[in-house]
């Protein structure tokens, strides 16, 4: 299961807008976009004007980054978005949303996408009481994802009970059990984040 392994914030660099890959630290003014906002790199400093092209490609890497895939499972996802009824983009963006590992970070029961990749990697959680580890599985209405009974004497857990987040009105969260459960699919109007996903959908049919 590949993965990126290296810095996260030069992603956001690279992006020039915050992707919110390291939890608390991103809200607060440790963020590195607050000292340097040039892209990494030794001509970093130079960031021209973008081609058409380049826009697209940088959206498309924009998303990738927000939700920790690589290229080809983001293609893979993209292929499956396609064939969907409805418009691709808004498809994708739902796919991506209802992966096990976002669904997690949605939930509140984790501070970032990243580290609700990883709990789920670590077997934390359970998907309608059986293990769930896969941080891609892509989710449905009515399922249930619970944090493992063993898991919840660990601090960490107690602690992200205590910060109850806000979450968004298509799952329901029982803090006090860390239990969440998708009761509606996400539409556009519920994913927060700064995308212009037609500019993927431009992007992959040329
Ligand atoms: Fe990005 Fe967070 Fe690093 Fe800021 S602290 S640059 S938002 S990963």
């Amino acid at each position: 299961m590949a993965r990126y392994t290296g810095p996260s914030c030069r992603l956001c660099r690279r992006e020039g807008q915050k992707l919110f890959l390291k939890g608390d630290r991103c809200y607060s003014d440790k963020c590195a976009l607050n000292r340097r906002q040039s892209a990494p790199g030794q001509h970093g400093a130079r960031r021209g004007k973008l081609s058409g092209y380049g826009t697209q490609l940088r959206e498309k890497q924009k998303v990738k980054r927000f939700y920790g895939v690589l290229e080809t499972q983001f293609r893979t996802t993209y292929d499956r978005a396609e064939k969907m009824k409805g418009i691709t983009g808004e498809n994708l963006l739902q796919l991506l949303e209802l992966r096990l590992d976002n669904v997690v970070f949605r939930l509140g029961f984790a501070n970032s996408r990243k580290e609700a990749r990883q709990m789920v990697t670590h077997g934390h959680f359970t998907l309608n009481g059986h293990k769930a580890d896969i941080p891609s599985m892509t989710l449905a209405i009515g399922d249930v994802i619970a944090l493992k009974d063993k898991s919840k004497s660990s601090e960490k857990f107690k602690a992200l009970a205590e910060s109850a987040r806000t979450t968004p009105k298509w799952v329901d969260v029982d803090f006090e059990k860390m239990e969440g459960k998708i009761t509606a699919l996400p539409v556009r109007d519920d994913i927060d984040l700064p995308i212009e996903e037609h500019l993927i959908v431009e992007l992959y049919s040329k």
